[in-house]
């Protein structure tokens, strides 16, 4: 039985790790703005984003998920073994 399961896949699909599950993540600019200031003003958040090269409006603050597209979920395609040795280990 060495080859047990590695003929045949499975799709697993979970809860995307990257956004927690809610399919949003803050803009990267955002989140360096917030720690470089903890509470900008409007003021401030204007001058930050124009040093970044936005002329207009900043970017939204939260994003779509890269991950999972902002579906909330990954899916990937597993073999029936790796997924078993994933079982056991748990
Ligand atoms: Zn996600």
């Amino acid at each position: 039985m060495d080859s047990f399961g590695s003929d045949v896949l499975i799709q697993v699909r979970a809860k995307c790790g990257d956004c927690g599950g809610v399919g949003v993540v803050q803009h990267h600019l955002w989140g360096e703005l917030f720690r470089q200031i903890p509470k900008p003003t409007d003021a401030q958040v204007s001058a930050f984003f124009l040093r970044k090269g936005y002329l207009g409006d900043p970017p939204p603050e939260e994003i779509s998920c890269p991950t999972c597209d902002g579906t909330q979920w990954t899916e990937e395609w597993v073999t029936l073994r790796a997924l078993h040795e994933m079982l056991s280990m748990m």
